[in-house]
């Protein structure tokens, strides 16, 4: 298996700054806090984590959408953190992103093939008029959109169809890498189906390689190759979907996974319930130690609150938990915890 994306030791911190002029930097919010990963190409790498733990911030790092502060972004070879800005210009239409709400990231005020030239000439594809039409028509009907759709604009389709809009847009420079964030979150639940199965079969007939971003572990499940679980900037827990599935190691996936309803009424009663105590601590303060110890039903004295766990690679998964195998055996039981 080839590694498109290898993601070593990358750090996002965004200063925090107080007085008139914003110039006094008294602390740093760390999004992103020390994160490894791989992303096979053709795969699709799932990120899940709560509001707030750094997913988005990772993904747009990775696409150099946002400054990183350490740590580098290995793209086919070379780091995407060093590159210099032209030659970062012209990757551009090899990296692309899909967000969440399409009406806010798609310009109402262009109809749909004047937003879908925009980046053909931005990045010189297609020799004419001709040929860039061609391409545009090629990629509608890749996504599921009539020929009429060109002269319309993002206000006049519902929801879904303006979600196929902002996958057109990046399909059409021809990507490698899809970064999407949330890509169905804004979605009714009877479309998103649909349009993850899109996602689906043009990866399977244009080898795209995804990173798909979500709050939602349900989403992700059935697209992602891979899982990767993310609190407050780090992974706490790595695994093939299946297995992260079937046998959740971390303490706070474990939690993630309890609180998703089994259609299985009787499966659905015995299922374990994890409730964790308070909120998600700030970035800006992570706790000591285990980032989550203050939560955590398993934690244990002294050396949950002073040493970080590091990931470490229990059978097909990675997991941050100096616990991991004791709580799976059950020789350590979860503490009652007051919600
Ligand atoms: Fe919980 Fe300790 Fe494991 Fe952290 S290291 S997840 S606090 S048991
Ligand atoms: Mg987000």
């Amino acid at each position: 298996t080839d590694t498109l994306v290898e993601v070593r030791d990358l750090k996002v911190h965004f200063p925090i700054t107080k007085g008139v002029l914003f110039d006094r930097v008294v602390g740093h919010v760390k999004a992103v806090d020390g994160v490894d990963l791989k992303i096979t190409k053709g795969q699709t790498y799932g990120l899940v984590g709560e509001s707030g733990c750094g997913k988005s911030t990772l993904g747009r790092a990775i696409l150099q959408l946002t400054p990183t502060t350490s740590g580098e972004v290995i793209y086919n070879g070379q780091d995407l953190a060093k590159l210099p800005a032209g030659r970062l210009r012209s990757m551009r239409r090899h990296l692309q992103m899909i967000f969440q709400d399409p009406m806010s990231s798609l310009d109402p005020r262009q109809n749909v093939e004047s937003i879908l030239v925009e980046g053909l000439q931005a990045h010189g594809i297609g020799a004419n008029r001709d040929e860039r039409r061609k391409i545009i028509g090629q990629t509608l009907d890749a996504v599921g959109l009539p020929g009429w759709a060109l002269s319309r604009y993002p206000h006049e389709f519902s929801g879904g169809q303006r979600q196929r809009i902002g996958i057109a847009r990046a399909l059409v420079l021809g990507p490698e890498l899809i970064v999407a964030d949330e890509p169905v979150s804004a979605l009714d639940v009877s479309i998103q189906a649909q349009v993850i199965n899109l996602l689906d079969e043009l990866q399977e007939e244009l080898g795209l390689t995804y990173l798909v971003i979500a709050h939602d572990l349900a989403v992700v499940r059935h697209i992602s190759d891979v899982v990767g679980v993310m609190y407050l900037g780090a992974l706490v827990e790595e695994a093939p979907s299946d297995r992260l599935y079937r046998e959740p190691l971390h303490p706070y996936t474990r939690a993630l996974m309890s609180a998703v309803p089994v259609p299985d009424p009787e499966v659905e009663d015995r299922r374990e319930r994890i409730l964790l105590a308070g909120d998600l601590p700030s970035p800006a303060n992570p706790p000591a130690g285990c980032r989550f110890h203050t939560r955590c039903p398993w934690a244990q004295p002294t050396r949950c609150a002073t040493e970080r766990p590091v990931l470490r690679e229990i059978g097909a998964s990675r997991v941050a938990c100096h616990f991991a195998e004791r709580i799976a055996s059950g020789e350590l039981r979860p503490h009652e915890v007051k919600v």
